[in-house]
C-alpha cells in the first residue's frame, strides 16, 4: 500500500486562512502530503501563485472552493471540485458571493457598533496584517481582539458572531440546489462539506436527496467512528468519498493541514475529472 494522502480541504490568505498559497504548498509537502486542493470561501485567487508551484515542486493539485448557502435558514457549506478554474460560471459566482459578504459585514459592523463595539473597514482590513480577497468573520474577531473587546476569536464567536449571536448576520441567501446547478454548470463535483456539523436531522435528509456528487466523509480531527456514517451514505449513493482538514491556519490552531486526508483511490476520480476538464 502506498501512503499517499492528499488533503482536499484548506484556506489560504486569499480567504480566512493565514498562510499564503505558496506557504500552503510548502506546508504540504513539508508534512509528506502528495495531493492537495486550497478550497478558499467564494475565491479561486489562491491557484494563481499556488499551481506554479505545486507543478514546479510535484504536488498534485486539483482545483476547489467553499461556497456558503443556506437551506432552510441553516448555513449548510458546499465544496465544489475540479472545474476548470478559468470557467466564468464560477468566477461570477465567486463575484456574487463577495457582494454578499461587503454588505452581510457592514451589517455585523453595525451591529457590533450598537453593541458599543466599533470597528471601521479598514480596522478589519488590517487586522490580519494584509489585504485578503475574502473577508470573513475571522477577520472582524481578529479586529475585535486588537480592539481589546474580545480576548480570543473563540470569545468572539461564542458571544457575539456566531450563528444565532446578537452581531451575526448572514446577508443574501444562496440555495444549495442554485450552487450545485453552477458547480455543474462549470464542469465541477459538488459535494457536501462537513455533514459531521450539521446539527439537523432534517436539514441533512434534505440534503441527501440532492444531485450531490460527494459527501467529506473524512474531517479535521474526527475520529474514525464520527466518519462511519457518512462513508456508508456515499457508499449507497455511489458518491465521492472526500476529506480534508479544513486548516485555517492561526486562526484555527488546533487543526494542522493534512489532520483529515484521502488515500489514492479517493483522490484519482477527483483529478481525472480535473485534468479531463483542463485542457493543458
Ligand atoms: P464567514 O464565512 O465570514 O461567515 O465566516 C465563517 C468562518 O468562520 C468559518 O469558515 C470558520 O473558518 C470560522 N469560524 C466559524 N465559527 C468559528 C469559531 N467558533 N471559532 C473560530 N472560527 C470560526
Ligand atoms: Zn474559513
Ligand atoms: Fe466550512
Ligand atoms: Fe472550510
Amino acid at each position: 500500500m502506498s501512503s499517499f494522502k492528499a488533503d482536499l480541504h484548506c484556506h489560504s490568505t486569499c480567504s480566512d486562512g493565514t498562510v499564503d498559497p505558496e506557504g500552503l504548498v510548502k506546508l504540504a509537502l513539508q508534512i509528506g502530503l502528495n495531493g492537495l486542493s486550497i478550497t478558499d470561501h467564494d475565491t479561486i485567487d489562491a491557484y494563481e501563485k499556488a499551481l506554479p508551484i505545486a507543478n514546479a515542486l510535484g504536488l498534485r493539485m486539483i482545483s476547489g472552493v467553499e461556497f456558503s448557502t443556506v437551506h432552510r435558514n441553516v448555513s449548510v457549506h458546499l465544496l465544489g471540485y475540479s472545474f476548470d478554474l478559468r470557467n466564468k460560471e464560477i468566477k461570477e459566482f465567486c463575484n456574487k458571493h463577495q457582494k454578499r459578504r461587503e454588505s452581510r459585514n457592514l451589517e455585523i459592523l453595525n451591529k457590533l457598533a450598537a453593541h458599543k463595539m466599533p470597528i471601521s473597514m479598514n480596522e478589519v482590513k488590517e487586522a490580519m496584517g494584509h489585504a485578503p480577497g475574502t473577508i470573513g468573520r475571522p477577520h472582524i474577531a481578529q479586529a475585535m481582539i486588537k480592539k481589546g473587546y474580545v480576548k480570543s476569536i473563540e470569545e468572539a464567536f461564542k458571544r457575539f458572531l456566531g450563528e444565532g449571536r446578537p452581531c451575526y448576520a448572514s446577508g443574501q441567501h444562496f440555495d444549495v440546489e442554485e450552487t450545485i446547478e453552477i458547480i455543474h454548470k462549470a464542469g465541477g463535483l459538488a459535494v457536501i462539506a462537513h455533514p459531521h456539523l450539521i446539527q439537523n436531522e432534517g436539514i441533512i435528509k434534505n440534503l441527501l436527496s440532492m444531485p450531490f456528487d460527494g459527501i467529506e466523509c473524512y474531517y479535521a480531527k474526527m475520529h474514525a467512528n464520527q466518519n462511519t456514517r457518512w462513508l456508508e451514505i456515499a457508499k449507497e449513493r455511489n458518491w465521492l468519498v472526500t476529506g480534508g482538514s479544513d486548516f485555517h491556519g492561526e486562526v484555527k490552531a488546533l487543526i494542522p493541514l493534512g489532520s483529515s486526508w484521502v488515500d489514492q483511490e479517493r483522490f484519482r476520480p477527483l483529478e481525472k475529472h480535473y485534468l479531463m476538464h483542463t485542457p493543458h
